[in-house]
């Protein structure tokens, strides 16, 4: 049988766990194919790599693809020994069965060569140093002098003055050459390991466990899992269930709430989840009613959708700011009256002095304001900085807000909640018929990355659809708010 290469990527699946290393290797098609988010993700990853590389005016691109790996090497070794480019973009090494492409091999001016890693995070993490380890370990296996490795991120810090991305300032070089190196011998090790799990003839045996959410969620989680029975409220639906928490109920053997015993000590609202479980009933454990008899008519209810551009698109703005392009409001003004206004930004430029002028006509400057989380607080507290001549009125508009979250939170379980207090797990229970289940969009993720996606090369009927598929996402979230809270008053 001839073993497959070992790329990166697969190497560093392999650190995660052999069975996904196996199932990357031979059985891809296990894993679901990605969806609209994690295509974002990694739309963002190629965006902010292509920029790193604008910094070098003078890097040779390798561009043959995964297809063409002899004519990548071929063309990297010639290029290197011709000896008069600069930096190379996408080289590939092979040593011992692993193949790597760097993102950027520096010469340097003393001799020798430095490695860099491009990531689109805005620091660096733990898990990036495996990553540029097994890169030095092919490429100094492979001959080459490395000298120093690095791992490129964007720079938080940065701010765009809205005329010219300055790519110095926006990236931040983190000198990882310790670290890399300190790895050489485990990279060595775990090679020769993985190289021998491609060249049996079965998959590894490996039970999922802890391992399949750190560093990565593994893709073959939901194959993996496929016979379990799950038991029917696990000690994880406690909610803030601390691992010395976990570990105590384990030590005992106990795996579902209605095993736990009474006199088990738990914080008070796991207690209540406890309770509720057991009696397999809804407890009503706080006062609803003097919760929300703070409400002033008329009842607002909000809900904004947002972007987090990894590259700042709008002045005065960082990497991966939160920008709101979306809102719904629902207004009650008495029980047999509901308005619905809402605003949506279809073009490319800055969408928040739009939002924020629409949003102040929409909410008037009477009533409480519902929303279901601390986001919209947190968006309006940002807009109000970013356009110091509104923030008066966003201010005030902040101070009438009204969360229904901790008022679910802290009044009412119903085992069906399975633990969680998020409005997509409350919802469904609270208004029965009424969930998330029939819109195209699903969450606020999708809504983000489907409104980017949009503006690509999407054709116009296209656009015309998400934008109808936003809408109809932002208004159920804001008419979810009415009818929970209809619900709560009935409670
Ligand atoms: S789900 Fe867990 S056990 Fe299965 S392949 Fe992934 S990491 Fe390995």
């Amino acid at each position: 049988m001839r073993v497959p290469t070992l790329s990166k990527s697969r190497y560093l699946s392999g650190d995660q766990c052999h069975l996904r290393l196996w199932y990357d290797s031979y059985e891809r098609d296990l894993a679901p194919p990605p969806d609209a988010s994690l295509q974002a993700v990694f739309d963002t990853g190629h965006e902010v790599g292509h920029l790193a590389c604008k910094r070098y005016p003078h890097g040779h691109f390798v561009a043959h693809d995964h297809r063409h790996v002899r004519d990548a090497l071929k063309e990297t070794r010639q290029v290197i020994e011709a000896g008069t480019v600069p930096v190379l973009f996408e080289p590939a090494f092979r040593h011992e069965g692993v193949l790597v492409r760097v993102d950027i091999l520096e010469r340097l001016p003393r001799g020798g060569w430095r490695l860099g890693e491009v990531k689109s995070t805005v620091r660096l993490k733990e898990i990036h140093i495996p990553d540029v380890a097994v890169q030095l370990w092919v490429l100094r296996g492979a001959g080459l002098d490395v000298r120093e490795v690095e791992v490129v991120t964007l720079d938080k810090n940065y701010v765009y003055d809205g005329i010219r991305l300055d790519l110095d300032a926006l990236f931040k070089r983190h000198p990882v050459t310790d670290q890399a190196e300190a790895l050489q011998e485990t990279v060595s090790t775990r090679v020769g390991e993985m190289l021998t799990v491609l060249s049996a003839s079965a998959a590894p045996e490996v039970s999922p466990g802890a391992h399949c959410f750190e560093p990565n969620d593994c893709p073959y989680y939901a194959h993996c899992t496929r016979d379990f029975v799950w038991p029917d409220h696990g000690i994880g639906e406690l909610p803030s269930l601390h691992p010395s928490g976990r570990a105590r109920l384990e030590a005992a053997g106990i795996e579902e709430i209605r095993d736990i015993p009474g006199d088990f000590g738990l914080p008070p609202l796991q207690d209540v989840v406890r309770r509720a479980v057991q009696q397999q009933r809804p407890i009503v454990h706080g006062d609803i009613s003097s919760s929300l008899a703070r409400l002033v008519s008329p009842i607002h209810y909000l809900d904004f959708e947002t972007f987090m551009p990894a590259i700042p698109r709008f002045p005065g703005t960082s990497p991966y700011d939160t920008i709101p392009f979306q809102f719904s409001v629902h207004t009650e003004r008495d029980a047999a009256s509901l308005e619905h206004t809402d605003y949506l930004h279809e073009v490319e430029d800055d969408p928040r002095p739009h939002v924020a002028d629409r949003l102040i006509e929409a909410v008037g400057t009477e009533g409480s304001i519902c929303t279901y989380s601390t986001y919209e607080r947190r968006i309006l507290k940002e807009l109000a900085t970013a356009l110091p001549e509104r923030a008066e009125r966003l201010n005030a508009i902040s101070d009438r807000l009204f969360d229904l979250h901790p008022v679910v939170k802290r009044t009412y379980y119903d085992p069906e909640f399975r633990g969680s207090f998020s409005i997509k797990s409350v919802l469904p229970v609270l208004v029965p018929g009424m969930s998330y289940d029939d819109l195209e969009i699903p969450d606020g993720r999708a809504a983000s990355a489907r409104y980017l996606r949009a503006f690509g090369n999407a054709a116009h009927e296209q656009r015309q659809q998400t934008f109808d598929d936003l809408r109809a996402y932002c208004e159920r979230d804001t008419l979810a708010m009415v009818r929970l809270r209809q619900a709560l008053d009935a409670l």
